[in-house]
């Protein structure tokens, strides 16, 4: 399968880890769009959050108990965004289920 992010887990791209387990890896993104701008992906191949079932939506809840340390350990004590983007209108450009931490600054209050 040719996914960017299967490629960033199993090592074959590089990327600067912020977090990694047996369940999840996060990354700081190559293009960031804010002063700390780090991806958090399910180690499993998911595409989207359409792709989110009652058999695999526990790596889901475990992502989201593991970024308010990956946001202590990154100084985000002021307050930060999480974006998950579906499909092409919501700007998903790489087709591998992923949540953005967005922080390190007063973030757009516009969201759309
Ligand atoms: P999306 O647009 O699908 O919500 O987000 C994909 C994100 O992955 C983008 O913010 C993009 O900059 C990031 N990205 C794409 N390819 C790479 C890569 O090879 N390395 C890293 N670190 N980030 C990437
Ligand atoms: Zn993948």
């Amino acid at each position: 399968m040719d996914c960017i992010f299967c490629k960033i887990i199993s090592g074959e791209i590089p990327s600067k880890k912020a977090y990694e387990d047996d369940k999840i890896v996060a990354f700081y993104d190559i293009a960031p769009q804010a002063p700390v701008h780090i991806v958090i992906i399910p180690k499993e191949h998911i595409e989207s959050m359409n792709g989110i079932t009652t058999e695999n939506s526990s790596v889901v809840s475990h992502i989201f108990e593991v970024i308010p340390k990956i946001a202590a350990e990154n100084n985000l004590g002021d307050g930060y965004r999480v974006v998950s983007n579906c499909g092409a209108n919501g700007g998903q450009t790489v087709f591998h289920l992923h949540f953005h931490l967005l922080g390190g600054k007063a973030l757009d209050t516009t969201m759309a």
